[in-house]
């Protein structure tokens, strides 16, 4: 059986990784387990869920535009920071062209709510911090907690945030994936990616809450994300 990813020429065939072996993932850099699809041609691999990481999510923390799967930073210093995590990524991305949103995959999919071991109550994820202030610490690792990042805190503590890393590795695939393939709804005006498509005509909104959001579809944001990678301008 073989599967076809955007981000790569050749066909890809699912491997399963013994253990022991060291396999890099091309979608976010981290050592492969288990099932990947795997180029052996170009020694191209990615894990199950990273290649399995639909083109485009509507994140609850970046509402108003969609985030787009992108293969590669679209940055001239070939690399992004993390707009979750603060750290810095090479690889795959689900950003916002517009408002510069980047997301490692992992990132975009951590859980709302975690529980640690090293805390009685349940974590709740921030993207905003909270407890707020200048000198906030990570209350597992010590160092210091950006505010302009997010965090884990707890709704019953005062003052207790840690750094998204450090309160978990779990990964919720599917938590924002939206309908990829499927056209259930005629009138959706989501196009899937992989097919072309007119610009669709606006469609009526419900009534505004005062602030005027400019709307963008998967396709419109994807163009506007493919204009900023192109160094040819078109005309
Ligand atoms: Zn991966
Ligand atoms: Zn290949
Ligand atoms: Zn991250
Ligand atoms: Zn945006
Ligand atoms: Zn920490
Ligand atoms: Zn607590």
């Amino acid at each position: 059986m073989e599967y076809k990813h955007f981000s790569h020429e050749h066909n890809l065939s699912i491997y399963q990784v013994p253990h022991g072996q060291h396999l890099k993932c091309y979608g976010c850099d981290k050592f492969c387990d288990k099932t990947i699809y795997a180029c052996w041609q170009c020694n191209f691999f990615l894990h199950e869920h990273c290649g399995n990481a639909t083109r485009y999510i509507k994140h609850p923390f970046h509402s108003s535009h969609y985030l787009i799967l992108s293969p590669y930073p679209t940055y001239p210093s070939n690399c992004f920071v993390c707009n979750a995590c603060g750290t810095n990524g090479t690889r795959f991305s689900y950003c916002c062209a517009l408002c510069e949103v980047d997301l490692h995959v992992n990132c975009a999919f951590l859980p709302p709510k975690v529980t640690h071991k090293a805390h009685p109550h349940e974590l709740v994820l921030n993207h905003s911090s909270q407890t707020g202030g200048q000198n906030q610490v990570c209350k597992m690792c010590r160092r210091s907690l950006d505010s302009n990042h997010w965090s884990y805190e707890c709704p019953v503590c005062a003052n207790y945030g840690v750094h998204t890393l450090c309160a978990t590795s779990e990964i919720k695939m599917g938590l924002y994936q939206m309908d990829d393939g499927l056209e259930t709804e005629p009138s959706n005006p989501s196009a899937p990616m992989t097919q072309p498509a007119a610009p669709t005509a606006q469609q009526g909104q419900g009534p505004s809450d005062g602030q005027v959001q400019v709307e963008l579809t998967p396709l419109e944001a994807l163009a506007i994300l493919m204009g900023l990678s192109n160094a040819n301008p078109h005309v």
